[in-house]
């Protein structure tokens, strides 16, 4: 059995919009990660066991090792196509925003959500949920949207409904979220849950594979590129940043998501407890930051980068030059060198 973490109330007035209505339409967040397209698909194939008439919108392109979820062919990309994703969000009558906190992380999409006369549900795992919807499920001790996903249908007495294919989205999206488990993963109910999973037949070996093992060799070259020739370590900070100029992604053909989990790895040192990846990508500078025990990510993301996210994984954005984003990162983090050698 499950604790019940999501209110009650949230959950039935929920479960009456869904009743009341056949349209609805699903958003999450800019550059899907695994739990933002896991958490969209799982409700998206629930709902059409339902037979409602649903829609997934994203406002841009998502990694290709995202692609063998069913489902992610339908799903409607804002920045592909701005007028079907608009008629198609003025044509819901309910509007679900997963795995975002701030309206601003769905750039273009939050407008047209801001506008729509539809209800509103948010379902999401960030701190700081912003008031823009009827009922906000904003739960951060849970380590995933997908996961919410699961408890939010069981909670409906839904359970009978989650299929196949939305078993194994909401898995992708509790793995991805987790590092394969890895961290914010000790509470046991997640275990309970992914029984429950491997009942209704997905095979999570499998899904392990389709997602961690499909890189190119550019990537894996891309990766040991940026370890061995770009990677700096700042000893006394326990700290170690990767800076990736577009030039330097070219050189490798770079694809979206060849950088995913990039970031992550020289936490796998016992030296370091911090680290950053600074990226070029068609004008923009992208930030993301990982850590290890107690440095807080999502403050430093916030202070310093215009962004947010989780106490261990956060990420923003630099308005200005690469370079001065680089020398921007180096000239702060001295500030946080007492929570930094606190670990
Ligand atoms: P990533 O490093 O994988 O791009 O992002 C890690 C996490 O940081 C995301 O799940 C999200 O919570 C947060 N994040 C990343 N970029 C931004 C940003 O620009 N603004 C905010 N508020 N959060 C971000
Ligand atoms: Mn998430």
């Amino acid at each position: 059995m499950l604790t019940k973490i999501i209110a009650e109330t949230e959950i039935q007035k929920t479960k009456k919009y869904i009743d009341d209505v056949d349209n609805i339409v699903i958003v999450t967040h800019i550059s899907p990660d695994g739990d933002a397209i896991g958490s969209s698909l799982g409700l998206y194939h629930f709902l059409l066991e339902m037979d409602k008439q649903v829609n997934v919108i994203v406002p841009n392109d998502f990694p290709g090792f995202l692609k063998w979820m069913n489902g992610t062919h339908d799903i409607i990309i804002h920045e592909k196509n701005p007028q079907i994703a608009e008629e198609t969000i003025s044509a819901a009558e309910l509007i679900f925003c997963l795995d975002f906190n701030l309206l601003k992380r769905i750039e273009k999409v939050g407008v047209l959500v801001e506008r729509s006369k539809a209800k509103k549900v948010l379902i999401d795992h960030h701190l700081g949920a912003e008031n823009f919807c009827n009922i906000t499920m904003s739960y951060p001790q849970i380590s995933s949207t997908s996961e919410m996903i699961f408890r939010f249908i069981c909670r409906m007495g839904f359970f009978e409904y989650i299929n196949l294919s939305a078993a194994e989205c909401i898995y992708a999206g509790m793995m991805t979220d987790t590092g394969a488990f890895t961290f914010n993963s000790n509470n046991s109910e997640i275990y309970y849950i992914i029984g429950e999973l491997i009942k209704k037949g997905i095979d999570k070996d499998k899904i392990y594979t389709q997602v961690y093992n499909t890189s190119s060799i550019d990537r894996l070259k891309l990766q040991g590129y940026a370890l061995y020739e770009k990677m700096k370590v700042f000893p006394e900070y326990k700290t170690t940043l990767i800076d990736l100029s577009q030039q330097e992604l070219d050189r490798f053909n770079y694809k979206k998501g060849d950088v995913e989990g990039l970031v992550n790895i020289p936490l796998s040192s016992s030296d370091i407890i911090f680290s950053a990846l600074i990226k070029e990508e068609n004008g923009f500078v992208k930030i993301s930051l990982r850590s290890k025990g107690n440095f807080p990510c999502n403050q430093f993301a916030t202070e310093y980068f215009n962004g947010g996210g989780h106490f261990n994984a956060a990420g923003g954005e630099y308005y200005g030059s690469f370079k001065n984003a680089i020398k921007h990162f180096e000239k702060v983090l001295p500030q946080y060198k007492e929570l930094l050698l606190k670990n």
